[in-house]
C-alpha cells in the first residue's frame, strides 16, 4: 500500500531488489519529496498494508536504434544476415521522402523506453533529427541519452567526411551534462566502416571523453571477412560497388578492433556473438570494453549460444541492449533479462540486474549510484507485480513479472 501526504510517502513492499544484493522482504520504504529517507523491515502491525510487488530501480538501455521504432515486428529473413541487412536498407530508402520519419520514429521509441523504465539509453543516432528526438525522451524522464552517432564508409574515400561529421556531433553537443542527450561516436561495423574512421574515431573519443560503440563479431561471415576476405560480405559489399580488398589488408579479426576499442576509457563491443578463447580472455583483462548482448536479437537471428556466460567468468564487462525494432519485438529491456534469467545456469535476476542498471551506467560513462535504491537517493523505481511469499520462489516469479509502473 501507498500512504501519501502532502511531504511522504510510504511503500509497502513484497520485496526490495537491487543490483548485486540479496533480495530484501517486506520492506518498508519512506520517500519525503522524491528521495528516500528510510528503508526499514515492515513493523508487524503494518504487513496487511504490504503489497505484491518488487521494487527495483530504474533501467539502463545500453544499446537500441530508436530511428526502426515504428516497426511492428521484426523485419525479415533473420538469416542470412546480409540479407537481413538488405531489409534494412530498404526500409531506410522507402521512409527517406518523411522528413518528418526518422524523429517521430526516435521520440516513439523514447516513449516506449520511458514506459519500459528506462533511464539511461544508448542511441545510435544516423541523423540530427534523430538527436533532436532523443530529446523527448530525456524531457519525459529526466534521463540521459547517449546520442552515438553512426559512422559509415568502407572505402577509402569516405573517410574524411566521416571524420568531419564525428567531429561536428561532438561539438553540437558538447556543453550538454547528464541528464540530457550527451555525444557519443559509432563506427558501425567491420564491414561497413574503413579502418581509419575507427582510428580516427578512437582518438577523438581520447581526446573529448566521449564513449565509443561498435557492432562487432555478429556473425561467422564476419569473422570469414576479417580472416581470409572471402564470403558472403564480399558479395554483398560487390554487390553495392563498394568491396576493395585493401581496405582489410591490415585486419586479421575482432581482435584488430577490440584493442582499438581497449584505448577509450568507455567503449562497448556490440554483439560479440563469435569470440575466439583469446577475445574473451582479453575482454577480461579490458573491462574498460563492456560487450553489449542483446538476448532477444542473437534469438531471433538464429546464433549459436553466447558466450556472456564464459566473459564474465573471464571478469569481461558483459551488459544488456535490446538493439532495435528491426530484429526485436519491443524495447523492453528488462525482457532482455528476463531472457538470459531462464537460461541454463544463469545466476538468479539479482545477480544479473546490474546487466541493465549499475554495470551498464559504468560502461556509459555515466552515475552508477543512481542505480541502486538506498537512502538519501532520489526514488526512480521500476514496480513489478510478483505475488511471491518466499525468496526460493522468488526467481521463478521474476522471471515473469510484469511492469507495473516506472516513476
Ligand atoms: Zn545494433
Amino acid at each position: 500500500m501507498t500512504v501519501q501526504n502532502s511531504d511522504n510517502t510510504v511503500l509497502h513492499c513484497a520485496w526490495l531488489i537491487n543490483p548485486g544484493q540479496p533480495p530484501r522482504q517486506n520492506v518498508r520504504v519512506t520517500v519525503c519529496k522524491g528521495i528516500v529517507t528510510e528503508i526499514i523491515d515492515c513493523p508487524t502491525d503494518e504487513r496487511a498494508q504490504i503489497r505484491p510487488i518488487a521494487l527495483l530501480p530504474r533501467f539502463v538501455n545500453a544499446h537500441t536504434h530508436l530511428e526502426f521504432s515504428d516497426i511492428a515486428s521484426p523485419l525479415p529473413p533473420p538469416e542470412p544476415f546480409t540479407d537481413w541487412i538488405r531489409s534494412v536498407i530498404r526500409y531506410r530508402i522507402g521512409n527517406a521522402a518523411d522528413p518528418d520519419f526518422s524523429a517521430n520514429a526516435v521520440r516513439a521509441g523514447g516513449s516506449e523506453s520511458a514506459t519500459c523504465g528506462v533511464q539511461i539509453v544508448g542511441e545510435i543516432t544516423t541523423s540530427s533529427a534523430g538527436t533532436s528526438g532523443l530529446r523527448h525522451f530525456t524531457a519525459q524522464t529526466d534521463g540521459t541519452a547517449i546520442s552515438f552517432r553512426e559512422l559509415i564508409g568502407f572505402t577509402a574515400d569516405r573517410v574524411d567526411e566521416q571524420v568531419q561529421l564525428a567531429q561536428q556531433h561532438i561539438a553540437e553537443l558538447t556543453d550538454r551534462q547528464p541528464p540530457g542527450v550527451v555525444p557519443g561516436l559509432s563506427p558501425h561495423a567491420p564491414y561497413s566502416v574503413h579502418p581509419h574512421i575507427v582510428d580516427a574515431v578512437v582518438e577523438l573519443a581520447i581526446n573529448s571523453g566521449v564513449p565509443v560503440a561498435m557492432h562487432l563479431a555478429e556473425t561467422r561471415d564476419e569473422i570469414e571477412l576479417l580472416n581470409s576476405r572471402t564470403g558472403p560480405f564480399v558479395d554483398f559489399l560487390k554487390s553495392m560497388n563498394l568491396w576493395d580488398a585493401s581496405v582489410l589488408a591490415s585486419v586479421a579479426g575482432p581482435m584488430d578492433y577490440l584493442k582499438r576499442l581497449a584505448q577509450v576509457p568507455h567503449a562497448l563491443a556490440v554483439h560479440c556473438n563469435y569470440l575466439s578463447p583469446n577475445e574473451i580472455r582479453y575482454l577480461g583483462e579490458h573491462p574498460n570494453v563492456a560487450v553489449v548482448y542483446c538476448p532477444r536479437t542473437h534469438a531471433y537471428c538464429c546464433h549459436s549460444q553466447h558466450p556472456w556466460q564464459q566473459l564474465r567468468s573471464a571478469g569481461a564487462t558483459v551488459i544488456l541492449g535490446t538493439d532495435s525494432r528491426a530484429s526485436n519485438p519491443d524495447l523492453s529491456i528488462w525482457k532482455e533479462l528476463q531472457h538470459i534469467a531462464r537460461q541454463h545456469n544463469a545466476p538468479p535476476v539479482w545477480e544479473l540486474l546490474s546487466m541493465i542498471t549499475t554495470d551498464a551506467a559504468r560502461a556509459l560513462g555515466q552515475d552508477p549510484s543512481q542505480f541502486v535504491i538506498t537512502v538519501n537517493q532520489p526514488l526512480r523505481s521500476v514496480r513489478l507485480e510478483c505475488n511471491c511469499d518466499s525468496e526460493p520462489s522468488l526467481n521463478d516469479a521474476l522471471c515473469t513479472a510484469s511492469i507495473t509502473t516506472s516513476r
